[in-house]
């Protein structure tokens, strides 16, 4: 099976966007490659955080990961920063990359503006890090969206330059574009993140997810409970495309279109049925984070073991082709 890489920061709680644009494809695809997913709390570190968090933020995320489906005996998860050879990889990497590619990234732009008071040399760098995470494990296929594709394709310029000057050593790898949805926030503006405040999150109870969906904006054409109105310009539509199916799906756009249907009806209906993915989840997460914590520990354990042998053993050959190697051991 070819080998797949993705990582994931420990950021916070997951949310819809995290899990119906990237995570249930994960698990899709654990079955078609060798999986290696990591969670990159090096990576985490380039922006302001507090260090005190950032142990439980990293256990908590691979409970997440594994409570969604993510297969204990399939899928390589592990934590980046107890595998050193990340960081060896990426100065060899760094050594071989022009600046001016790193300067052009979209990624970093943003982030320069967000953290206008303290730009680090991290942020400039990530891109080489994220390069050295996939080439370290020779990953071939990279899941991402539309706005990780330029990140995949510089991954693939390393390789090349590293192939170029030092010898056939890194595969280059693939950007996988899946057709997970971009998933809206509750504000309806933008995409679903933490830092805007417009998230649902996995774990979060029926309760406090009916507080946020309850209140959210719908077709503003729909004033009154008699008004018409067009699914495509509601958010609660965009919900109801990932967990209802036909013909319930149907009967939903008809009903908005034909005012047959009121929004609270609706949000009623899209809460059901989102709850019907969640609750599994939500169950299993509090299995694992509380008598499984320790299948979770031992695993993760394991894990950076396996990732270090396999990163080992990259970093010898990548050294050895970069002359950096014992002169006892020079062959003639
Ligand atoms: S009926 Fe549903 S899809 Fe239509 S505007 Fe209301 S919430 Fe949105």
């Amino acid at each position: 099976m070819k080998v797949l890489f993705t990582g994931i920061q420990p950021t916070g709680d997951i949310h819809l966007g995290n899990y119906f644009g990237a995570i249930a494809n994960w698990v899709r695809l654990q079955h078609e490659y060798t999986s290696y997913i990591s969670v990159v709390d090096l990576h985490a570190v380039t922006i302001p955080y507090e260090p005190s968090e950032m142990p439980g933020r990293v256990i908590d995320l691979a409970t997440t990961l594994y409570a969604c489906g993510i297969d204990m005996e399939k899928t390589i998860l592990f934590v980046q920063s107890e595998v050193p050879g990340h960081a060896d990889l990426t100065w060899m990497f760094n050594a071989i990359t022009p600046l001016g590619e790193l300067e052009r990234m979209t990624q970093f732009k943003d982030k320069r503006d967000q953290f206008r008071a303290s730009v680090n040399v991290g942020l400039l760098d990530y891109p080489v890090l994220q390069a050295a995470d996939i080439l370290i494990y020779k990953g071939e296929v990279v899941p991402v969206g539309e706005d990780q594709v330029q990140h995949v394709e510089f991954t693939r310029e390393v390789a090349r330059h590293f192939n170029s000057r030092y010898g056939p050593t890194f595969p280059e790898c693939q950007a996988l574009l899946t057709k997970s949805p971009r998933v809206l926030g509750l504000d309806g503006d933008s995409k679903m993140s933490k830092s805007k405040g417009n998230t649902i999150g996995v774990l979060e109870t029926p309760e406090k997810i009916w507080a946020k969906v309850s209140p959210a904006k719908t077709d503003p054409a729909r004033v009154r409970r008699t008004d018409p109105g067009t699914p495509e310009k509601c958010t609660i539509w965009s919900y109801h495309l990932l967990v209802t199916q036909e013909p319930e799906l149907t009967e939903i756009h008809n009903g908005c279109t034909t005012a047959g249907i009121g929004c609270i009806d609706c949000k009623k209906r899209f809460q059901a049925n989102l709850m019907k993915v969640l609750d599994p989840i939500r169950e299993r997460y509090g299995e694992l984070a509380g008598s499984g914590r320790k299948m979770v520990e031992d695993r993760l354990e394991a894990n950076a073991v396996k990732c270090r042998a396999v990163a080992g053993e990259t970093i010898r050959e990548a050294k050895g082709k970069m002359g950096l190697k014992k002169v006892w051991k020079i062959e003639s």
